[in-house]
């Protein structure tokens, strides 16, 4: 077959790249290294059978409101896309048995607030008013490409709506770190901690230039936007992407890992299988890879050129490990209200979670990381059998280059040490437990090539890494300095998670 596009990874971006040009009429096929697509969205049985674990992400949210389900929403429903919403999508629980939860209803949420941090209600209803104000603004520069007129437009309406101080609100917003940003509008240190905990989701310590925008943007947004998990787990979405692929008559290969990216007259037009394979398109091949490692599936004429190596340089954030358990029941929570959350942060303060983002990065393992227990089955009972649940427990962060020996040596006995924080807060939990999945950073990495060093962010997004930035000075557009190769991903612009941004931008860079 004659092709148009070909995608190197069936990554969440590379699917949605690969649908929305098939979408289009252009012939795409996508080569994905693993027995089975979808990168860092997969869901597995890795416990006990009927136990249907997100081995990865499981929080769909930026996918559900991203430009693929706008573009092909019906189409992904008719592939058995589903989606489950969250009442209650996250809270952190603290010491002293006192919990705060944001919920999908901000009368409710302002309650919780109340409860226990009344000196914090004023400014959580102003920063939620101001939310609704700057959220266009917001989703206009995400969604565009970096940099484009289209930027230019969103920052241009920017300014006639909030004045020239007020975009330099913005601009200051996005390069605080949530320590500044949570003192500067909040008293209680709950108030703080709940915030500063999405920071830790990406790489941000509190202390970090740039961890406020998405602290802001999940904690005041998860009360106007909710969350939401795919119905049976996260594949769902990936299943109904590769039945929109095939529907198009493009083809996505599995056990196709690439080896080289073919370039002629300094194009790139093709790509080189471990298999010995060789395929070719005439718009150009699409690296769903790290961007780190896209270097080396160059020829060496060009790998070795400067403005090509330079993406070598491109960072990993912090380490992450997964647990995933069967559970007989729920968490006991001492904060029992904490039973109806999707997620259930562990920090517990702004100052621990300081502290292990500093340990991490020294190479040590940290006291208490900061944890984020996903309990899917409060909303989604379908993953497990009848009364049992599955635990998602997320442990960031961790160092890349651990000083106490290799995460297959460390990482079970590092994982009870995660157990027995959870079970500060919910005592028992070890007797409720009924099969148990350790993924250590090593294993994420052995999972998916692009979590380098089990990074699960697919490289950092700090400030000199962020924006027009991303990944690499000149690797912008999601371009690359060599013709017709293109870039999308969590390494790209806008960065990690499985909203299909980058994919959608890169569609359209191809054309
Ligand atoms: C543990 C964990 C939890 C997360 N939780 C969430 C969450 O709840 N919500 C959220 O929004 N985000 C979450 N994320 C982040 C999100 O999952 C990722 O940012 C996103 O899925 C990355 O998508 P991607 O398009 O970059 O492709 P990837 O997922 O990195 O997939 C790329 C694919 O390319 C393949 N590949 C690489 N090189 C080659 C090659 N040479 N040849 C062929 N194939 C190749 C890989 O095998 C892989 O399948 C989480 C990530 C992790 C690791």
């Amino acid at each position: 077959m004659e092709l148009d596009a070909i995608v190197i990874g069936a990554g969440v971006n590379g699917l949605s790249a690969a649908a929305l040009l098939g979408a289009k009429g252009r012939r795409v096929l996508v080569l994905e290294a693993n027995p089975v697509p979808g990168g860092a969205v997969q869901t597995a049985e890795v416990t006990l059978p009927g136990f249907r674990h997100d081995l990865f992400a499981m929080n769909l949210g930026l996918f559900a409101g991203g430009p693929v389900v706008a573009a092909l929403g019906e189409r992904l429903a008719a592939h058995g896309f589903a989606l489950v919403p969250s009442a209650k999508p996250f809270c952190s629980v603290f010491p002293d048995g006192s919990m705060l939860g944001v919920e999908a209803d901000v009368e409710r949420t302002v309650a919780n607030v109340a409860a226990v941090a009344p000196e914090d209600v004023r400014a959580w209803q102003e920063l939620t008013e101001y939310l609704g104000q700057v959220a266009p603004t917001l989703i206009g520069v995400l969604g565009a490409e970096m940099p484009s007129r289209s930027l230019m437009t969103t920052m241009w309406k920017a300014r006639r709506q909030f004045g020239t101080t007020g975009v330099l609100e913005i601009a200051k917003l996005a390069l605080s770190s949530t320590r500044a940003f949570t003192e500067e509008h909040f008293e209680s240190p709950r108030t703080r901690a709940l915030m500063a905990s999405w920071g830790m989701h990406l790489d941000f310590a509190p202390d970090l230039a740039g961890g406020a925008l998405f602290s802001f943007l999940e904690t005041i947004g998860g009360q106007l936007f909710g969350m939401v998990i795919g119905q049976g787990g996260a594949s769902t979405m990936i299943n109904a992407l590769v039945g929109v692929i095939e529907e198009s008559g493009g083809r996505v290969a599995c056990n196709e890992r690439v080896t080289e990216i073919i370039v002629e007259s300094g194009r790139a037009v093709g790509v080189r299988t471990a298999q010995g394979a060789e395929y070719r398109a005439s718009r150009g091949v699409i690296a769903n890879v790290n961007p780190r490692l896209v270097p080396a599936l160059l020829p060496e004429d060009q790998r070795s050129r400067p403005d090509v190596a330079r993406a070598e340089t491109f960072r990993p954030g912090l380490a992450t490990m997964m647990i995933h358990l069967a559970l007989d029941d729920l968490p006991a929570w001492t904060a029992e209200g904490a039973r109806d959350f999707n997620y259930v942060h562990i920090g517990p303060y702004l100052d621990d979670m300081a502290m292990t983002y500093t340990q991490a990065a020294a190479g040590l393992l940290p006291d208490s990381p900061t944890l984020v227990v996903g309990q899917p089955t409060v909303s989604d009972p379908s993953r497990a059998p009848e009364g049992k649940h599955v635990l998602w427990v997320q442990v960031r962060v961790l160092p890349l280059h651990p000083r106490e020996g290799s995460w297959d040596e460390i990482g079970e006995a590092y994982a009870d040490g995660v157990i027995d924080k959870i079970e500060q807060y919910a005592p028992g939990l070890r007797s409720r437990i009924l099969g148990r999945k350790v993924l250590t950073p090593a294993d994420l990495q052995r999972a998916n090539a692009n979590l380098v060093l089990g990074d699960s962010l697919g490289g950092s997004h700090h400030p000199a890494q962020f924006f027009f930035l991303r990944p690499v000075p000149g690797w912008w557009r999601h371009r690359t300095p060599v013709d017709r190769l293109f870039v999308c991903g969590a390494g790209t612009w806008p960065g990690g998670g499985v909203g299909g941004g980058s994919g959608a931008l890169v569609a359209a860079a191809v054309g």
